[in-house]
């Protein structure tokens, strides 16, 4: 018989520390926001489907015809025969979309950056990052071997001082635009001036940004206008997209090099070629607009009800809220009252953000309605 008791021994510690994580099982389907949870329907306040998407029904509509003509899976590797016309589609849709000369997709997000990262830095390159980065660019920058120096979140004086003092060739620095557990956002022009005082690399990951912010929802470096002065421009498909997959735009020997080069985009099957054609009219609908102004007109209301309650967003540009808790315990008894009124918004804690950093996370979608948020607002208002 194996002897698991050390995992074991592992989980009652997490339980101990509240700690433990369990995932919930919901139904699938219906409104992107709402989900029956052991036999009781739940607003969800926590995805990250931002424009609601995943259930249109045009998009749907789509995606049936261009799996009645394409099929399911694509069969093969990209370098294999899982390249067609709809994955170089797709990727010409996200490289205009992005403002660069060419894109290059994977079957994930996560893929995306420990693939890019691993491939494109190696020992003798310097890796700069913000202290709050996603996991997946923590995992690529681990992956490469590289030099690693980590700054403050969005401190910028201390990312000079790394850049100022680094003998390195090949410097890099990493951020995400959009912050995935703060919701706050990369100081872009102050970081370009940077990068271009100290010729370093720029990769940005638009994962929570691209299909919110921007005026044809492109992302972050859309609304500073600064497309050109991102060398990698990364993203998922998962998100405001509604799909799954992830890309980078980028300079098309960039492209190339990763093709030849990463291991995460050469071994592994390419997505289907339906979930392409899906993905390049998602993007259409997202320059279209119809679903930001809804999502806009939602973050309005919601911001105007937590001011009532004293909570100030003023200037806040994404579409993920924390309202700190503090305390681990505190923050999960609180997600659990906001359960109890049929309002799903989670509590995140360590390890996910800093001990004593626990907060329920409110994700906003174009899918909810006013009277959802005023809902919430008003739960808020008696767990607070
Ligand atoms: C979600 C996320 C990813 C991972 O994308 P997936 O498509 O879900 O794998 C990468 N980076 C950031 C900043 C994210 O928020």
């Amino acid at each position: 018989m194996t002897d698991y008791s050390e995992y074991e021994d592992e989980l009652l510690r997490l339980e101990k520390e509240s700690l433990k994580r369990d995932p919930r099982e919901l139904s699938s389907g219906g409104s992107p926001v709402k989900r029956i949870h052991k036999g009781k329907e739940f607003v969800l306040f926590c995805s990250n489907d931002y424009l609601g998407l995943t259930q249109d029904a045009e998009l749907k509509e789509i995606t049936i015809s261009a799996i009645k003509e394409s099929g399911l899976g694509s069969g093969a590797s990209r370098l294999i025969s899982g390249t067609t016309d709809s994955h170089i589609a797709l990727e010409k849709r996200i490289a205009a979309f992005k403002g660069k000369e060419s894109a290059i997709i994977y079957p994930t997000g996560y893929m995306t950056n420990l693939g890019i990262i691993s491939t494109i830095a190696d020992k003798e390159t310097l890796l700069i990052t913000d202290k709050l980065n996603h996991a997946s660019i923590i995992d690529g920058c681990r992956a490469s071997g590289a030099k690693l120096r980590v700054y403050p979140h969005r401190n910028t004086d201390k990312l000079a001082r790394i850049l100022e003092r680094s003998t390195e060739q090949r410097k890099i620095i990493i951020t995400d635009s959009i912050f995935s557990m703060d919701g706050d956002c990369a100081p872009l022009p102050e970081i370009i001036e940077l990068k271009k005082q100290y010729h370093a690399m720029l990769i940005i990951d638009e994962a929570h940004a691209t299909g919110v912010i921007g005026k044809k929802g492109a992302g972050l470096a859309e609304y500073y206008d600064c497309e050109k002065d991102i060398d990698i421009n990364i993203g998922t498909l998962s998100k405001g997209v509604g799909l799954l997959g992830g890309y980078a735009a980028m300079h098309s020997s960039l492209r190339e090099y990763l093709i030849n080069k990463s291991r995460p985009f050469i071994y592994t099957t390419s997505q289907p070629a339906f979930l392409c054609r899906a993905a390049i009219k998602a993007i259409d609908m997202i320059e279209e607009g119809t679903q930001r102004r809804r999502l806009e007109s939602n973050r309005a209301h919601f911001e105007e009800g937590m001011r009532s309650i004293g909570i100030d967003f003023a200037g806040h540009l994404s579409s993920i809220y924390p309202v700190i808790i503090g305390d681990e315990q505190k923050a999960v008894e609180a997600a659990e009252i906001l359960y109890k009124k049929g309002l799903f918004v989670p509590a995140v804690r360590t390890p996910t953000v800093a001990k004593g950093q626990a907060r329920l996370r409110i994700t906003l979608s174009a899918a909810h309605t006013h009277e959802q948020i005023t809902q919430l607002v008003s739960a808020l208002k008696e767990v607070l």
